[in-house]
């Protein structure tokens, strides 16, 4: 028994939208709701939702422009589940417009084969959110005409980011916040390009969008064992290589050339805790040898600092502050699984989904 549903689309972009769509309407419609909820709560934001709307319609030219597939998958997606387009986009621009708003979300870690017991390319993700979005999880196991199938944990309407590809790549993803956004392509967009690349390059190349309109961090790896964090601003990038065989990140920029662009890094003295930690556990299982599924378990549910820890529980204060593991994901490259858990990782089960039904 998987913990949320997995849903199976494929055939052309527009084709998988509407699948999606008709198999998770109430969730794809919730989101949508809780997001109509929070600009509410948010009089500092001073948008209203049809604001929101014909913001969020600027960035169409360069969705049009870079990624018109992607575009048409949306438009299924509506057309599938019944929520208005304008809708969905607002969720997919979501960052874009609240940028200064939402700060504190995922930890992610990664290890190359020789350090893992059964030689395994190995990561894991706690997806930190907003506890009212839990509900709305599901999975994806998809096979596009035009490119390789992939596995992916999504919510609500957004297009899928995290997860894995037949091609034996992975992708993990931390929001960051640079200073030099810009009307361009939504992180969201990119985020769903690189989860089909082919191979590594092309994976760095299509989270380099010339014109992105902000940037993310991308942890990228591959059956190989290559190992990077992708840090993006709009219009810088550094690569971070997994040198050690190791790596991890959160929400605030490692390299020293891309710090100066972090906007209010006094906002992210979490973030640093949680990076810094998990990076102090996969030193340690490192060092011990032969690190297992378990042990990359017990990093995502680690409570140091709680409930500001990894396994974040951050709950009792008002609905914009609120930060919690609403899932956690191990990607296993090799296998191509993806192993689910839902909510946080220090209660659920981590239950195996494998790119291949
Ligand atoms: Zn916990």
């Amino acid at each position: 028994m998987t913990p949320v549903p997995v849903v199976e689309a494929k055939g052309t972009h527009q084709d998988i939208g509407i699948a999606i769509g008709r198999a998770v309407p109430d969730r794809i419609a919730g989101m949508v709701r809780n997001y109509q909820l929070l600009f509410e709560q948010a009089p500092h934001l001073k948008l209203t939702w049809e604001q929101a709307a014909r913001q969020t319609r600027q960035y169409l030219p360069f969705i049009e422009a870079a990624v018109p597939q992607y575009l048409s998958e949306l438009q299924g997606l509506a057309e599938g589940s019944g929520v208005a387009f304008d809708d969905l986009l607002i969720c997919n621009c979501f960052e874009e417009l609240t940028s200064d708003l939402l700060f504190e979300k995922c930890t992610v870690v990664a290890f190359a084969p020789e350090h893992t017991q059964e030689q395994h390319t190995l990561l894991g993700h706690t997806e930190d959110w907003l506890p009212i979005d839990r509900e709305w999880q599901y999975v994806v196991r998809v096979q596009p005409d035009d490119e390789v199938p992939f596995i992916a944990a999504v919510y609500g309407g957004l297009l899928a980011n995290v997860g894995l590809n037949g091609a034996g790549l992975a992708q993990c993803i931390n929001s960051m916040y640079p200073t030099d956004a810009r009307l361009g392509l939504p992180r969201v967009f990119v985020g769903r390009h690189v989860l089909t690349a082919l191979r590594m390059s092309e994976a760095i190349e299509r989270a380099l969008h010339p014109r992105r309109a902000a940037g993310y961090n991308h942890l990228l790896a591959d059956e190989n064992g290559e190992l990077y964090n992708l840090e993006t601003t709009a219009r810088q990038f550094d690569l971070l290589y997994g040198r050690k065989g190791y790596l991890a990140h959160a929400n605030n920029y490692l390299s020293p050339r891309l710090r100066d662009l972090e906007d209010q890094p006094d906002q992210l003295i979490g973030s640093h805790v949680r990076a810094n930690r998990a990076e102090h556990l996969a030193r340690q299982f490192v060092r011990r040898g032969a690190v297992t599924r378990a042990d990359v378990q017990r990093i995502l549910s680690d409570h140091v600092n709680h409930p500001y820890s990894i396994c974040s529980h951050v709950e009792d204060v008002p609905l914009l502050e609120q930060s919690v593991t609403i899932s956690a994901y191990l990607l296993e490259v090799q296998t191509r699984t993806l192993w689910y858990c839902y909510g946080n990782p220090c209660q659920g089960e981590f239950v195996p989904i494998p790119l291949e039904a």
